[in-house]
């Protein structure tokens, strides 16, 4: 059973993959290697890295390769609608491979994000009538397609750092 989904789990990363390098094409850039490895890197992370983390892990291994680059391919893949770009923290924009309707959940120390399922199956398309209520108020006649929520707080390690540095003072 185990094996099953993490098989099951390898050919969606593989689908999305190929997605994404057709998207890649499709908006004119060359497929390199570089590109390549810049997609690989994207598609399997669940930490919504920013272009900067995913430089800064890739230049060892491709050491040729610019920020320029990383940063022209992710924003290629967003304007394609195969990432989202997010910017739910201050500092660099964020980049989700997960384009299945989802919350997040941020750290208001660290800026860490994390992927929070819906809440109530189909949450997404169908809002609780308090919220279809409070939209239609602001801008009657809109048609809703999504409600995303942004749980914020502390992350487990920035909250031990938090009682360490009390400690300590
Ligand atoms: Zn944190
Ligand atoms: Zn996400």
């Amino acid at each position: 059973m185990v094996l099953f989904c993490m098989g099951h789990k390898k050919a969606e990363l593989a689908d999305k993959v190929e997605k994404m390098l057709a998207g890649v094409r499709a908006a004119g850039l060359k497929l390199t290697p570089q590109r390549m490895a810049i997609v690989k890197e994207l598609a399997a992370d669940e930490t919504h890295p920013t272009a900067q983390e995913i430089f800064e892990r890739l230049q060892p291994g491709l050491p040729t390769m610019s920020f320029a680059t990383v940063y022209n391919t992710l924003g290629a893949l967003s304007s394609a609608g195969l990432c989202a770009a997010l910017s739910l923290s201050p500092g660099s924009g964020r980049f989700d491979p997960n384009m299945v309707p989802h919350h997040h959940v941020v750290c208001d120390v660290c800026g860490a994000v994390r992927d929070v399922p819906p809440l109530a199956p189909g949450s997404f398309r169908s809002p609780d009538a308090s919220a279809a209520k409070a939209v239609a108020h602001v801008a009657p006649g809109f048609e809703l397609r999504s409600v995303e929520r942004i749980f914020r707080g502390v992350c487990s390690s920035c909250a031990k750092n938090r009682v360490r540095t009390r400690s300590l003072t």
